[in-house]
């Protein structure tokens, strides 16, 4: 049966990069892949065209659709609008709207590039980590939240970092699960000394690993766990934490990898529908000059044929194509080095198409 997807190119580079992803499918359609593409707006552009960073038809579209292709939303253009219209307004909605609670952010160092990571070549060389964050939860969506103004004339901004039982629960079985197809670890990252809300994540994770005795469970406080991730990344194998713990965790360990341009990320909801997205955000310092890389988006189009589609094979090949454009030399500004060739974004998105 033909699958639905729902692409949304977003603002800045998401355009640009999103053609590439695309290339990417048509290229697969011809070997078989049975999808049909729908486009959809969100973000700034979406908020141009319509007042509201996501549209009523956006969810729609995405609601109907098997799995989302998004390319990155957010720019200088739309910085001083109320954020409750801003572009990133739309990105946690979308989240939200499609119950997409688990991020999964792999660090993978293409051996290539292990030239391009600011680390050591030992310290990360054979990097191989996945981070499940999650993201529907936590201090970004807890109330009560806001700006008011105390009875002294001072204002003071406040949000509310929440967590149900439940919430942890499924996040930390989607840690537990992936585990057990890769080396069966899992770290959980929170900072229970000192907040009771990851007090409560630390028990329920400890409560969950009785169900997985092959899984090894240990925890880590954040602080420590952003110092390890520098000194010695190899250690781990599933990180799981909270929302925001994990949108900072994974930057960093996207730094691991040389460029925050080679990273894909799926976001699934309880049945394994899921939104395909690159970790990066719109770069809006390079928007429109063909020099941001597109290969954490097509990596993306990869995972979403390994968890949505079902087609494991053609995710093994376009992640194997991407590394013989790398094998050949080419690279993008973001991960150049000394002798290799530098191309452009369109360039780099018809070598992977050449290569597949
Ligand atoms: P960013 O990820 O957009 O950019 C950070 C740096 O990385 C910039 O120097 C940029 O040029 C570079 N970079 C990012 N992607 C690249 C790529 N594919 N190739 C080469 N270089 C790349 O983060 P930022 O500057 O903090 O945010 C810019 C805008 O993006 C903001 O409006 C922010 O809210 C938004 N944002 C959106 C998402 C998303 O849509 N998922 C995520 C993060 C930030």
């Amino acid at each position: 049966m033909t699958k639905k997807i729902a692409v949304l190119a977003g603002d800045g580079i998401g355009p640009e990069i999103v053609v590439e992803a695309v290339k990417v499918l048509d290229r697969l359609k011809q070997d078989g892949l049975d999808i049909e593409l729908e486009h959809g707006l969100i973000g700034g552009a979406a908020y141009d065209e319509s007042g509201t960073p996501l549209p009523d038809e956006t969810i729609a579209i995405s609601q109907a659709a098997d799995g989302i292709l998004l390319g990155a939303v957010g720019g200088y253009k739309w910085e001083s609008l109320d954020i409750s219209v801003r572009p990133e307004k739309g990105l946690l909605g979308i989240r939200s709207a499609l119950n997409l609670f688990a991020n999964l952010r792999p660090a993978i160092l293409y051996p290539q590039l292990a030239d391009a990571s600011t680390l050591k070549a030992e310290v990360v060389a054979g990097l191989d980590l996945m981070i499940v964050r999650e993201l529907t939860g936590g201090i970004y969506f807890g109330q009560p939240r806001g700006v008011r103004t105390l009875e002294n004339g001072e204002k003071e901004g406040f949000n509310t970092l929440v967590y149900k039982e439940s919430e942890i629960n499924r996040i930390g079985k989607v840690a537990f699960d992936i585990a057990q197809k890769r080396q069966s670890r899992v770290c959980s990252v929170d900072k229970a000394n000192v907040l009771e809300s990851t007090e409560l994540w630390r028990e329920t994770m400890t409560s969950l690993a009785e169900g997985y005795p092959s899984v090894e469970l240990s925890h880590m406080y954040v602080d420590n766990a952003a110092m390890q991730l520098v000194r010695a990344p190899k250690q781990f194998d599933v990180m799981v934490t909270t929302n925001m713990f994990g949108d900072i965790l994974s930057d960093c360990a996207s730094m691991l990898t040389g460029s925050i341009g080679m990273l894909p990320s799926a976001s699934l909801d309880e049945n394994g529908k899921g939104m395909y997205e690159p970790i990066h955000g719109s770069a809006p310092d390079i928007a429109g000059q063909n020099i941001a890389n597109p290969l954490a988006t097509i990596l993306s189009v990869a995972m979403m044929l390994r968890y949505t589609l079902e087609q494991p094979e053609m995710a093994d090949r376009i992640e194997k194509a991407v590394s013989t454009v790398l094998d050949k030399g080419l690279r993008t500004a973001d991960i150049f080095s000394e002798g290799m060739t530098k191309v452009g974004t369109s360039e780099m998105g018809d070598a992977v198409v050449a290569a597949l």
